[in-house]
This record gives structure tokens, sequence and C-alpha cells, in this order.
């Protein structure tokens, strides 16, 4: 979904499988600051597993559903709250809506965080995210609370290194509240370079 790498667990120990809180994410790994992942200083979360399969995936380790590791949600939200100059949080991956029900936890409480927005990458459209929410409450109460969404799958023959924040051109970067707003999608035009 974008050119940044998972790095680095969440924690050394006690979060590498075998987690036994009822409210965990199943995890590639995450970054605790990044720049390329959306506007300001981001912590991204990088969600294990993805349905899309695109050609020249930068991040094809993490399609398969039983790699990774579960990890409580706590100890994503103890490493968000050590850095104070965090803008944002990203969900990225893999697909965070193939387990939009383990996403909703994490994000009520960066919903609580006063300067922190979420930013959700996802390789599906809004439109069939829309069309998913009506059959999958989950996937619609996810998406109510981001407040950027980036979607569509990464196409090879779209790919274009200038972009900001997506790696082809059929992607866009949706203003989430605007869109609720107004009715109808609103790109974050100061993005869409
Ligand atoms: S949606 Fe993202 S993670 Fe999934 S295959 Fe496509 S580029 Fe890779």
């Amino acid at each position: 979904m974008s050119e940044d790498k998972y790095t680095e667990k969440v924690t050394e120990a006690g979060c590498e499988g075998g987690c036994d809180s009822p409210k965990t994410i199943r995890l590639a790994g995450v970054v605790r600051e990044s720049i390329v992942d959306g506007p300001g200083i981001r912590f991204v979360v990088f969600c294990q597993g993805c349905v899309h399969d695109c050609p020249g995936c930068q991040n094809p380790d993490t399609h398969d559903f039983n790699g990774g590791y579960d990890c409580d949600i706590q100890k994503i939200l103890d490493a968000v709250d050590e850095n104070k100059l965090l803008d944002g949080v990203t969900f990225s991956g893999g697909e965070p809506f193939c387990q939009a029900g383990r996403f909703i936890p994490l994000a009520e409480e960066i919903k609580k965080r006063e300067g922190l927005d979420i930013l959700i990458f996802t390789g599906y459209t809004y439109e069939e995210l829309i069309d998913m929410g009506k059959k999958d409450p989950d996937v619609k109460t996810l998406l109510d609370m981001a407040d950027t969404l980036v979607d569509g799958r990464f196409i090879l023959e779209e790919r274009d290194l200038s972009l900001r924040f997506r790696g082809s051109r059929n992607q866009r970067i949706i203003d989430m509240n605007e869109t609720r707003k107004q009715g109808h999608i609103v790109l974050a035009e100061e993005y869409m370079n």
C-alpha cells in the first residue's frame, strides 16, 4: 500500500503470538514514526492478511492470514501514547477491512486522544466498502471512523513514484469528514498531486 515497511513489532515480549486478550489485531508490525503514510508524523499499524493480491505489491509478506502475530490493542496504544509528536495513526496492511471488527476498538481509543486522526489504506474502493458495509456493520463502523481513506488496489501499470501517500494513480485520497458532510466523495486535493 505504501513504500514504507513494517519494520518493528510492538513489543519485544508478550505480544508475538498466543495472546489471549479479547482485543487483538493480527499484525505484520508497526512503524512508530512515518512521514510517508499520511500527513504529518504518524504511527503506522500494518495488519496481516490481504485478499487483493495486487501484482507488484510492496508488502507481499502481509498477504498470508496465518502470518504475523496477534497483538493486544493496548500495547499499540501504549506505543502511540509514548510519542507526543504524533499527528495521527495510519491503518495499513495487508487489508485493514478484512479485520474491521478488530480495528474498531483501536479506532475508538485513538478517537479519544486529542489531536490524533485516523487514515486508512485499503485495497477496496470507497464504493465497494459502502456496499460491503450494508451487510457487515463492522465495515461500516470502521469506515465511519476514518478521517482519510486512501482507496483502491495498487495497479502496477499506474504506478507513479512521485505521488504522495499512494502508489498508483487510480488510488484516491478521500477526505472522509467532508465526504460525510457533503454526501459525495470529496478528495483531499492538497495531497492529490
Ligand atoms: S491491497 Fe495493498 S497489501 Fe493488499 S495486495 Fe494490494 S497493495 Fe498489497
